[in-house]
Formats: structure tokens, C-alpha cells, sequence
């Protein structure tokens, strides 16, 4: 069966119903479809400990905020979980849910041709806000397909209770490599070894992911006043030195390693000769966006990106990318950068419509 709808959001994770909220406002008719059969995008599944790397307060999105949660200034994972899934009912937002795009096709006349997994739509407008969350990266090495022991991605991680007793070496010099093996290392019973590309960069105990925001919303401005590029948060560091990164980078466990060069049947080994027995590899390398669904529509650059002007497709006047990074526009992967996009994308979905 064919459905026709003036937009259909592909996602319904954080950008996605962000996405939905300025629909509606916009009076647009429009359909989430979202793969994951319950709500709350990629934060049903993170590690156990997870904590965001901002008050409540600062971790929302348009129209509603979210409620702190007792006993933590920085929310866990489940809270957000919770917060999305109460977003979507208040708003009485129309997810589809178990519900994967395919594929999105130039389609016939003035409709974008949708095609998932349970039926087909036709929308004059589509906003892809699939995340990275289900194209996890790894890297190239060599050895990899020697290591006996058990190699991971950051979302495989659930909780150092699976590695106990083990020796795990986790790679990765961002938030989810700093924050894996602080977990892991407070623990006490896991022996961790951290591996990072270049030496860790910490930001400054005081910013968190309020000065963050703080920063890139001020560097906007300048460039959108023709001011001077004031340097946005790539020049303090990477590394939001959350409580628990905190604690261990105190008690000296948090001591990284240069990255080794390959991996062996037992463990990996260094450009120096020396080696290390592992376990387990936990590889925290990062993401790639979700886009394969806009294949047919051949946008994508040599970079492996759509190219964009705001979060409109340069190629597809009725794409919209929405989530993914800075590169749909400043803080577009966050919770409360996200709501401003969205509200961009939905005002221009309508002036086309
Ligand atoms: P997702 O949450 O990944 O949602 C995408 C949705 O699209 C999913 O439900 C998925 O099932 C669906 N989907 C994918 N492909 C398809 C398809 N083909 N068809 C239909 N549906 C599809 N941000 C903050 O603001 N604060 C933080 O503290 C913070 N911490 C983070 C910590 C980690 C470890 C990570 C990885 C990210 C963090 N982020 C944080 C960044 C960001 O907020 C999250 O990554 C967020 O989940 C991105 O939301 P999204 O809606 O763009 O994508």
C-alpha cells in the first residue's frame, strides 16, 4: 500500500522528533518512520553508566524541558530515554516504529518515492535524520583478523561486570574511548589499557557541555555577522572531563598509550616491537552517518557526505539532513542544537511546499 503525506521523517531519535515538533507547528502533514521498535533513538542503547555531559536543563529539546533527574546533575541515559518517549506522547507525534527506509527515490512528478520495510510512501519533502549510531567505524589494521579474543565496538559496551578479571585495551582518544575506560578502570577488576592516535586532550574541568554549546552558538554568530571566526570548541579539546573521566584521570588511570601498529593472535603489538597480551579490544573510533537509504538519489560526496547548505540537500531541493554532525549545521548531534535546525528545515520544507 502507498502512502502520501506532505513529509515523511526518516528517524525517530532526538532529530527526528525535533524535526516533528516544527512540522506540526508548520501545519505540515507528515509520517516519522523510525527502525528501532521503542523510542529513544541511540540512547536505549548505551553503556550502563553513561551520563550526559550537560545539566538537564541544557539538554533539550524546543518546547519542552527536560525535568532534572533526582540525585544527578548530569542525566543518564535511561532518563533521556525516558524524557524522548514522554516528548513523543505530549506531542502526540505520528511514529511509525519497526519501521526501516530502504530506500528514498527521485520518485514521479513533484513526490519523493519512499520505500520501507512495511510500505511505501509519497512525500512532497524528506528529512533524513537516521543518526550514526547504526554505522559504527573501525579502523584499518593490520592483524585483524588474527586477535583471538573478543573485539567490540562502543556499541557493543555495555558494562565492565562482562570483563572481569580480563585485560581489555580500549582505543579511542574522544568521549566514548576516555569515558569506556575510566568505567572500566574504576571497576578495579578489569586490567585496562588505554590507546589513543595522539595524546588525549582534556578540556578544562569547568566546561562542560553547557560552555560547549556557549562556544560554537557565540562562533555562529560571528561568522553569520561577518565578525572574525572566534576558533568554536575544536581548539579546547575533546575530551569533557565528566566525573567519572575525572576520577580515574586523578587516581593515574587514565594514562594513555600511543596507538600500536598491529594486532596479534594474543594481544597487540607496538611500532617499537613491544606487545601487550589482551582479552578483549574495545574499539571507540567513532561513526559514520546513516545515508545508505539515499543511495538512489546519488548526493553523496567523495567525503561520503551529502553536501548541504544548512541542513538542505545541495542536489535535492526536498532533502533535508538533519542530526549526523556539525556538518548539517553547528551542534546539529545534540539535544539542544538540534531544535533550531529542525525549526530552519520545517520553515523551508513549508516555503517550498
Ligand atoms: P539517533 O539517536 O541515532 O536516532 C536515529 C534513529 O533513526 C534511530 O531510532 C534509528 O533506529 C533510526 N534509523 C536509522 N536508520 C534508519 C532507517 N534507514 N530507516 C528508519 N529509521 C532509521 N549529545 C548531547 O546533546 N549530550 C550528550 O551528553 C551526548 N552524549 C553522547 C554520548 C555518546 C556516547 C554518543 C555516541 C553521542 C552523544 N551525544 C550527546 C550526541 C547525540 O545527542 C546522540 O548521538 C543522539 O543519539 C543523536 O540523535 P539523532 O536523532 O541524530 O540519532
Amino acid at each position: 500500500m502507498t502512502h502520501r503525506v506532505d513529509v515523511v521523517v526518516v528517524g525517530g531519535g532526538q532529530a527526528g522528533l525535533a524535526a516533528g515538533y516544527h512540522l506540526r507547528r508548520q501545519g505540515l502533514d507528515f509520517t516519522v518512520l523510525d527502525a528501532d521498535p521503542a523510542p529513544g533513538g541511540a540512547w536505549q542503547h548505551m553503556w550502563d553508566s553513561l551520563h550526559l555531559f550537560s545539566p538537564a536543563e541544557h539538554s533539550s529539546l524546543p518546547g519542552r524541558l527536560m525535568p532534572a533527574q533526582a540525585g544527578e546533575l548530569y542525566p543518564d541515559a535511561g532518563h533521556v530515554v525516558d524524557y524522548l518517549a514522554d516528548y513523543e506522547k505530549r506531542y502526540d507525534l505520528p511514529v511509525q516504529r519497526g519501521t526501516r527506509v530502504n530506500a528514498v527515490r527521485g520518485g514521479v512528478g513533484d513526490r519523493l518515492l519512499i520505500e520501507a520495510d512495511t510500505g511505501t510512501w509519497r512525500a512532497r519533502a524528506v528529512i533524513s535524520a537516521a543518526g550514526t549510531w547504526s554505522r559504527p567505524f573501525l579502523p584499518a589494521i593490520p592483524g585483524r583478523g588474527l586477535f583471538a579474543g573478543r573485539q567490540l565496538h562502543t556499541v557493543n559496551y555495555r558494562s565492565p561486570a562482562d570483563f572481569t578479571g580480563q585485560r581489555v585495551i580500549v582505543v579511542g582518544g574522544g568521549n566514548s574511548g576516555a569515558q569506556i575506560a575510566a568505567d572500566l578502570a574504576l571497576d578495579g577488576h578489569v586490567e585496562v589499557t588505554w590507546v589513543t592516535q595522539r595524546p588525549p586532550r582534556f578540556l578544562a574541568d569547568d566546561i562542560d557541555g553547557r560552555a560547549l554549546f556557549d562556544v560554537a552558538t557565540a562562533r555562529r554568530r560571528a561568522l553569520e555577522e561577518g565578525r572574525s571566526d572566534t576558533g568554536g570548541v575544536a581548539s579546547l579539546g575533546d575530551i569533557v572531563a565528566v566525573p567519572p573521566v575525572r576520577a580515574a584521570r586523578d587516581a593515574g588511570l587514565l594514562v594513555a598509550k600511543p596507538m600500536f601498529s598491529q594486532l596479534t593472535a594474543d594481544g597487540v603489538r607496538w611500532a617499537d616491537a613491544s606487545h601487550a597480551r589482551a582479552d578483549a579490544i574495545i574499539w571507540c573510533t567513532g561513526f559514520r552517518p546513516a545515508l545508505a537509504h539515499l543511495a538512489p538519489l546519488n548526493l553523496r560526496s567523495a567525503r561520503g557526505h551529502i553536501p548541504t547548505d544548512g541542513t538542505r540537500a545541495l542536489g535535492e531541493p526536498r532533502l533535508h539532513l538533519l542530526g549526523y554532525g556539525d556538518w548539517t549545521g553547528p551542534a546539529s548531534a545534540t539535544l539542544i542544537g538540534v531544535g533550531r535546525l529542525a525549526r530552519d528545515a520545517a520553515r523551508a520544507i513549508a516555503q517550498l511546499l
